[in-house]
């Protein structure tokens, strides 16, 4: 049973995400979600928000699941027997800062292996804060995310 955890902060979550949880369930048996509780950063939705948007949004893979988690991710995933951490790659801009995240999770923790799906074309451009800023100003934020992520951030604004 290969388990992996894909985590990340998800304010909230895209197609971009969802793209990425769909690929990678058909690599291993079980994906979880993991939402970071990231006190330095002042989120649109909570952590709970968070965790109900994307229960609703992984509803047809019957290989994922959402949880929320703080401290250190190999912990995490030592914790849940996860033999792999799932990361998506949009562009170079990316590259730096997971190589440096990857290297140190593989030195805290050599057994998880990180594993980079890159962006599909169409999404590489998404990021939950642009979409959050768009939608701020009035701009379209539709096929972006779903439908239900869409009420959420219309109900927020
Ligand atoms: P962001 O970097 O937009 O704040 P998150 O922290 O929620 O997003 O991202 C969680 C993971 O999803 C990261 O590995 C990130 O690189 C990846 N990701 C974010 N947006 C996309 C996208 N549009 N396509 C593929 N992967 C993405």
């Amino acid at each position: 049973m290969k388990t992996v955890i894909y985590p990340g902060s998800f304010d909230p979550i895209t197609n971009g995400h969802i793209d990425i949880i769909g690929r990678a369930s058909k690599l291993c048996d079980k994906v979880i979600v993991a939402v970071l509780k990231n006190p330095s950063k002042t989120p649109m939705f909570t952590v709970e928000e968070r965790v109900n948007i994307i229960n609703k949004v992984i509803e047809p893979y019957e290989n994922v699941f959402v949880d929320s988690f703080s401290g250190l991710l190999v912990d995490y995933a030592k914790k849940n027997g996860a033999t792999g951490i799932i990361k998506g790659l949009r562009a170079v801009s990316d590259f730096e800062y997971e190589l440096q995240m990857a290297l140190m999770n593989q030195k805290l923790c050599p057994e998880i292996e990180t594993i980079f799906l890159m962006a599909s074309t169409k999404n590489s451009f998404l990021s939950s804060s642009l979409i959050k800023e768009v939608a701020r100003f009035g701009g379209s934020i539709e096929g972006l995310v779903p439908e239900s992520v869409l009420k959420a951030i219309y109900n927020k604004l």
